[in-house]
């Protein structure tokens, strides 16, 4: 298996240090507002990610944090006159019902930074032991000409950053580039003791602090937004190698941009959507099959027409899914005039994922075999084996990997219409009862017992059970 390394920048062979384990930390929400359509990608994509290698049988140990302290949060809760607890409760909260619907499956972890500052001190101590971190009046900042590797990861040199920043007059920090580890605290901030005093966690600090308290010094993958990359991961990497003398991440995975009808996304622009907001105008089959038809890298333009597009893909997915599961008691047991072979579809769909996760040509892949399979269904010639070796797959690769189509969902539907109808057929006997043609309303309750269905008239009414 094939894996884009944003640190080599290239594909390399995919091997997690202690197989099957694969531990992935996943940079979360910072939790002051409903998350957007371009986080969702990273969710979605990242959640697709760790199914695929689910699916290859890796023992997944997913953890993604919340930013439950921060600039913004603090913000919020000043505008709205309430306490930053009450606002990050909030949001994620909201997070955790948004993402439940984009069938986002659950992390192992979801460790919240306000319950690990001692595991942020303890870590901010190690570098300060080290000479690499140093306290200002309560300021404790990185001192990033103390790690030399310093912009591997975004491939950015220190003389170009310094000479493109200034530092704030207020800031008293060595070099411009020097970030934040521990800030003291303000007037109207959560603050919390230190042995610099009261104050807060810087943002990065958080994620290299959580990282390694639930998955180790040395995680297999880390994913995040392309707009990550730098600084928040440049500077994970400065703090957890700094102070561990490890390497903190073997495979480091970006999620592209996501315009809106070729636009940057921005609230000053009104074109900023919720994940929320689009929850209500297009289905989550359709959301997650509009993400996974472009490459988890490359960029992405979100418009209505590529999403009613969407819809209609999804459509034609779940009209072969309909037929299949209809024609699976008509068809000829025995055919076997074209015998069809899954494993060649399997094999390409395989291929394409292992490919650094090209989930738009194992789409297509999965396209083609619908194809094939309609076509051979309109001349009989798709046997019953066939048919419930390609069920299998498509539950495999469209539900458990794409998360695009729940089988159980639709069968929930199915069998919710069958109930209708079932109920319909049962009126229309009562209608017969009441005119006296016992004849008809008998025959109807002999042919809903020869399918399956037992038919029980009582004084209070008709009640049906179905047999197994
Ligand atoms: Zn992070």
């Amino acid at each position: 298996m094939q894996v884009f390394n944003t640190l080599t920048k290239r594909k390399e062979e995919f091997i997690p240090l202690n197989p099957p384990i694969v531990t992935m930390y996943m940079c979360g929400p910072t939790v002051y507002d409903y998350f957007h359509i371009g986080n969702a990608r990273s969710f979605i994509m990242s959640d697709v990610i760790r199914r695929y290698l689910e699916y290859k049988n890796f023992n997944v140990k997913f953890v993604m944090n919340l930013t439950d302290v921060e600039d913004k949060i603090i913000k919020k809760a000043n505008e709205q006159n309430t306490s930053a607890q009450s606002v990050s409760e909030f949001y994620a909260n909201a997070f955790f019902e948004d993402i439940n619907k984009l069938r986002i499956k659950k992390a192992n972890e979801y460790p919240k930074a306000t319950a690990h500052i001692e595991d942020m001190i303890e870590l901010i101590k190690e570098l300060e032991q080290k000479g690499i971190a140093y306290n200002i009046d309560g300021d404790v900042y990185y001192d990033i000409t103390k790690f030399n590797e310093y912009g591997k990861l975004s491939g950015k040199k220190i003389d170009e950053l310094e000479a493109g920043s200034r530092v704030e007059i207020s800031e008293l920090k060595r070099n411009p580039l020097d970030f934040a580890l521990w800030k003291k605290a303000k007037e109207g901030e959560p603050s919390w003791d230190s042995p610099w005093g009261k104050g807060r966690p810087g943002w990065h600090i958080e994620c290299s602090a959580m990282s390694t308290k639930h998955l180790g010094d040395t995680i297999d993958i880390h994913a995040g937004g392309n707009d990550l990359i730098f600084p928040h991961h440049e500077n994970e990497i400065a703090q957890s190698e700094g102070a561990k003398g490890k390497q903190f991440v073997r495979y480091w995975i970006h999620f592209g941009f996501l315009n809106i009808q070729n636009e940057k996304m921005s609230k000053s622009l009104g074109n900023f959507f919720n994940a929320r907001d689009i929850l209500k105008l297009y289905s989550v089959d359709a959301i997650r099959f509009f993400f996974c038809q472009t490459h988890y890298r490359g960029p992405l333009n979100f418009s209505e027409e590529l999403l009613e597009a969407s819809e209609k893909g999804v459509e034609k997915i779940k009209n072969f899914l309909l037929r299949i599961n209809e024609e699976i008691d008509n068809v000829n047991s025995n055919e076997t005039v074209n015998p069809f072979d899954i494993n060649k579809y399997v094999i390409e769909f395989e291929n394409s994922m292992d490919d650094d996760f090209n989930t738009p040509k194992a789409l297509a892949v999965i396209f083609e075999l619908i194809k094939d399979a309609n076509k051979l269904l309109d001349n009989n010639h798709l046997n019953k084996q066939s048919i419930l070796e390609i069920k299998e797959f498509l539950k495999k690769s469209l539900d458990d990997v794409f998360g695009i189509i729940s089988f159980d969902e639709m069968k929930a539907n199915v069998k919710s219409i069958e109930d209708d109808l079932i109920k319909l057929i049962l009126d229309l006997r009562d209608e017969l009862k009441k005119e006296k043609n016992y004849n008809l309303a008998d025959k109807i309750r002999n042919s809903l017992n020869d399918l399956g269905i037992i038919v029980q008239d009582s004084k209070t009414g008709t009640t049906y059970k179905k047999k197994f």
